[in-house]
């Protein structure tokens, strides 16, 4: 080995030693807090993937229209067109009612078919 190699392997060892020392510095001013971010990269803070789609509540079931039938005869409304009270003598719109005959039960005044 000469002298001149020798100097070069010298120089290089210093410079490397310059380059831990400054590498150890920036960590130490990191742990600190100091640590300005470089531009472009991201931060600890951002998180490396986009966020997670918002999870959405799973439909309700369908319920049955528990205002289909007769709830005393199990049965389905019948339409009773418009037409003139015989007892009053006053004109009424259409309306379901139970097709048992004298049964008074009605499904609520604005239900219609499914
Ligand atoms: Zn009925």
């Amino acid at each position: 080995m000469n002298d001149e190699y020798a100097s070069v392997v010298y120089q290089v060892l210093v410079r490397l030693g310059y380059g831990l020392i400054k590498a150890a510095e920036e960590v130490q001013a990191e742990s600190r807090g100091e640590h300005t971010p470089i531009a472009g990269l991201p931060t600890a803070e951002e998180p490396p993937f986009p966020p997670a789609p918002p999870q959405y509540a799973p439909l309700p079931a369908p319920v049955p229209d528990q205002f289909a039938t007769c709830p005393a005869h199990r049965q389905p409304w019948r339409l009773v067109p418009a037409g003139i009270s015989k007892t009053t003598g006053r004109s009424y719109d259409a309306f379901y009612a139970c097709p048992t005959r004298g049964c008074d039960q009605r499904p609520p005044r604005d239900w219609r078919p499914q």
